[in-house]
């Protein structure tokens, strides 16, 4: 298995995991041009997408969908409140790309072997979920948009093998920043997003249940910089001793390009 981001940050998220026999998306932003030049960059052909599964509404996962599902047919997967929410992206029927309505916690077999699994966050958007994929024996995930941990995200990642979690802003940087102060409370809310800290914490659990490959990701380009968001993440788990390269592999996604993936 293979979990490579295409692009990754508020400005759009796009994910690619891959398979012997499957490719899937997990979310798709931005626009049909970049993601279809990121998937050419990284070798899958865009019409070689078996799936999309959508996390949310915001604009930043969705906003290629319209175009691209017109040109590359696919299935779409994402829970009845997404996909309610999703129809005013949709200039007119996709008959070619069936909406498949998923329920978290709810196996899905994309290809034989080849499972998906949602779990709800708490998001300000209504039917916000994150997935994970798992084969015979491998298991990764995509953490983004999550407003606070519950334990019930713990309790789903425990064990993944790999993982692009979010870290999305510095609190120093959110405080301090020019922000107008009702979006700062959204963003640091239990709707909003998480911060380097929160993210620091969720690697360390992960890290301690088997997890060694992470990548950072949905980075605000406003409250955060890779460089901060690694420091962070890496200086707690120095703390505990955790050493990067023999104990964790850790890298941080590009914004508008793709990302070296791991393979596991
Ligand atoms: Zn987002
Ligand atoms: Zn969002």
């Amino acid at each position: 298995m293979e979990l490579v981001p295409l692009f990754s940050g508020s400005s759009g998220n796009s994910t690619l995991i891959r398979t012997d026999n499957a490719n899937i998306l997990i979310d798709a932003g931005r626009n049909c041009k970049w993601l279809t030049d990121a998937l050419c960059r990284v070798g899958t052909d865009p019409s070689d997408i078996d799936a999309i599964f959508v996390t949310h509404s915001h604009n930043d996962h969705v906003s290629a969908l319209d175009v691209f599902i017109r040109k590359y047919p696919t299935r779409l997967y994402a829970t009845y409140d997404t996909f309610r929410a999703i129809q005013r992206y949709f200039k007119k029927p996709h008959e070619l790309t069936p909406d498949i309505v998923i329920k978290p916690r709810e196996e899905t077999e994309v290809v034989p072997g080849l499972k998906v699994t949602a779990v709800s966050t708490p998001h300000d958007a209504a039917g916000s979920v994150c997935y994970k994929v798992k084969s015979d024996r491998k298991q990764c995930m995509v953490m983004t948009d999550v407003g606070y941990i519950t334990d019930e995200i713990m309790g789903f990642a425990r064990g993944v093998d790999a993982i692009l979690v979010e870290s999305n802003y510095d609190r120093r940087m959110l405080v301090y920043g020019d922000y107008p102060e009702d979006l700062k409370v959204r963003i640091a809310g239990d709707g909003g997003h998480m911060s380097n800290d929160d993210c620091a914490r969720m690697v360390k659990y992960l890290i301690d249940n088997g997890t060694r490959k992470i990548i950072l990701g949905h980075l605000s380009e406003n409250n955060n910089t890779p460089d901060k968001a690694q420091k962070t993440v890496c200086d707690y788990l120095k703390s505990f001793e955790l050493k990067s390269g023999s104990d964790y592999e850790l890298r941080v996604a590009n914004r508008y390009e793709p990302t070296k993936g791991y393979i596991f």
